[in-house]
């Protein structure tokens, strides 16, 4: 069996990642994978066993003691943590706040890499997204398509207090920029990488901003025409 093919895309909250990717998966009938997702379970589960992931020894607790199901359908999102069904949960505003302490110990990351890439390496799909903060630089440095999907700060965050109907959006941005401070001393998905190509979608809607990342694929995985050059 052969690896499948990754198309990489790394970003920060409320960049459209999530969006965009679960787009160009259904698409092109890849796999897609949302690493954010399992670190949010994580602190889910350490949350649900009373503790705080502030508490680096409950998070390895944790850890050491977690059963994630997590598929590669872009149409079937659903989270489990053992028989938990957490798919809502880990999108409330106190897992939001709480997932950084999680993604900040080492040995976690370790770990969850491990599983991402078995869940990949298992798949029966052909290709997939995988989608995260560290997919282009850490979990799969060598994926053919690697790219960096930015927008502008304020961009970002009155998208994410779209998505949050009901929340206050000062609040929103308030959390938004403290989780990205806190991610961005532990891993920098901020500036791309040498090779990964950036997208920057602050003007871009979301189709816009599909269509930019398939064009990205296109071109990376098209080979150059023989003899072009020569006319
Ligand atoms: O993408 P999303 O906002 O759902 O990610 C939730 C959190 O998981 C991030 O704030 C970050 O702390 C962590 N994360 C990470 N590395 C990844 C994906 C997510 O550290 N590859």
């Amino acid at each position: 069996m052969t690896d499948p093919f990754i198309v990489a895309v790394d970003g920060p909250a409320g960049s459209g990642k999530s969006s965009v990717a679960k787009a160009v998966a259904r698409r092109l009938g890849y796999g897609y994978l949302d690493t954010g997702a399992a670190y949010r379970a994580l602190a889910w589960h350490v949350l649900d066993r009373g503790a705080d992931t502030d508490d680096v020894s409950a998070v390895r607790a944790a850890a050491a003691d977690f059963a994630l199901g997590q598929g590669l359908d872009a149409d079937d999102r659903r989270v489990f943590v053992g028989e938990s069904d957490v798919t809502d949960a880990i999108r409330e505003p106190r897992v939001s706040a709480a997932v950084s302490g999680v993604a900040r110990v080492p040995e976690v990351r370790v770990q969850v890499n491990d599983l991402f890439r078995r869940i990949v390496a298992d798949s029966s799909y052909p290709a997939v997204v995988v989608e995260g903060r560290d997919i282009t630089t850490v979990v799969a440095p060598d994926a053919p398509v690697r790219i960096l999907l930015t927008a502008a700060p304020d961009v970002r965050a009155a998208r994410r207090a779209g998505e949050l109907a009901g929340e206050d959006s000062a609040v929103v941005a308030e959390a938004l920029h403290r989780r990205d401070a806190s991610d961005s001393a532990v891993v920098d998905f901020l500036t791309a990488a040498p090779g990964v190509e950036v997208v920057d979608s602050s003007d871009l809607d979301l189709d816009q901003t599909i269509d930019a990342v398939l064009a990205v694929i296109e071109r990376r995985t098209t080979p150059p025409q023989q003899g072009a050059e020569n006319g």
